[in-house]
């Protein structure tokens, strides 16, 4: 595997003729927009422990529905960024001149925001919620952004449209995905700490000539890759995807 400079050259290199690509990321994709990762050295995880309760357990399914007002406290304080904007990175992507399959693990909207189109969304967004009991849809602004929402239709408890812990991916997007890897000609993996499946394990889908991982630090699949540009996604996307 490349690392280094070699590393980021044979990425500009893979890039030159404008490939199709299919490009994967997480949480690091948008710490450059202000909003924090989970893993990454300014992660929330001590922040989840502050509860008394790992991030696993404060974004289940079981929390929702045991105890809605620890889980919507959370989820308010620390994963609602309603004012982030799009960065360098998630511009560089909307922007690319090829072909381009965006796939994410993120909930926050911004790839849609900078200007991409039909981005997977893996674990949902934040931007869309609906209620447990009628089925009513909302949208982040109809909703309060504190407390547990109640629908006004019902009363029942509105839910973001995210997929937590203890839930299944839905199947539609997971296959967008997988046909998406299977096609590329490039795989670019960008801001994830490749440990939260199933998503991780989608990149054994790809049969692309090039597999490139952008991340800030080492991850446990790091091996499968040709290359790793370590670094900041804001700063290495705009050299590369243009
Ligand atoms: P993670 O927190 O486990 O890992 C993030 C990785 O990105 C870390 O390895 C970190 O070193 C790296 N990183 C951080 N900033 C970076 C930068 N500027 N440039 C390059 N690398 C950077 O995140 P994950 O792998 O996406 O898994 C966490 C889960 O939490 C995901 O499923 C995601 O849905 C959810 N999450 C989403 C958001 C969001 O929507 N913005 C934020 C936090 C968590």
């Amino acid at each position: 595997m490349l690392t280094g400079k070699e590393a980021l050259a044979f990425l500009q290199n893979e890039m030159r003729a404008h490939p199709s690509v299919a490009f994967l990321d997480g949480a690091g994709m948008s710490t450059p927009s202000g909003i924090p990762d989970f893993r990454g050295q300014a992660g929330i995880s001590q922040v989840a422990s502050r509860y008394g309760l790992s991030y696993e357990r404060l974004l289940s399914v079981d929390e929702l529905m045991e105890d809605p007002a620890t889980f919507f406290d959370f989820y308010w304080n620390f994963l609602v960024h309603d004012k982030a904007e799009p960065n360098a990175a998630h511009r560089a992507v909307a922007h690319y001149p090829g072909p381009i399959d965006v796939i994410t693990q993120n909930i926050d909207g911004l790839h849609q925001k900078a200007g991409s189109k039909d981005v997977v969304e893996l674990h949902g967004s934040i931007l869309r919620n609906h209620c447990l009991s009628c089925g009513a849809a909302y949208s982040l602004e109809e909703i309060p952004h504190h407390g547990v929402p109640r629908c006004p239709k019902c009363g029942g408890i509105v839910r973001p449209d995210i997929v937590l812990y203890g839930e299944e991916l839905d199947y539609q997007a997971l296959c967008a995905a997988e046909d998406a890897l299977e096609e590329s000609e490039i795989l670019i993996v960008a801001g994830t700490s490749l440990r939260v499946y199933p998503a991780a394990g989608l990149i054994y889908s790809s049969r692309a000539k090039a597999k490139i991982l952008v991340n800030a630090e080492p991850t446990p699949l790091d091996s499968f890759f040709d290359a790793f540009v370590q670094g900041d996604v804001a700063n290495i996307l705009p050299e590369v995807l243009k």
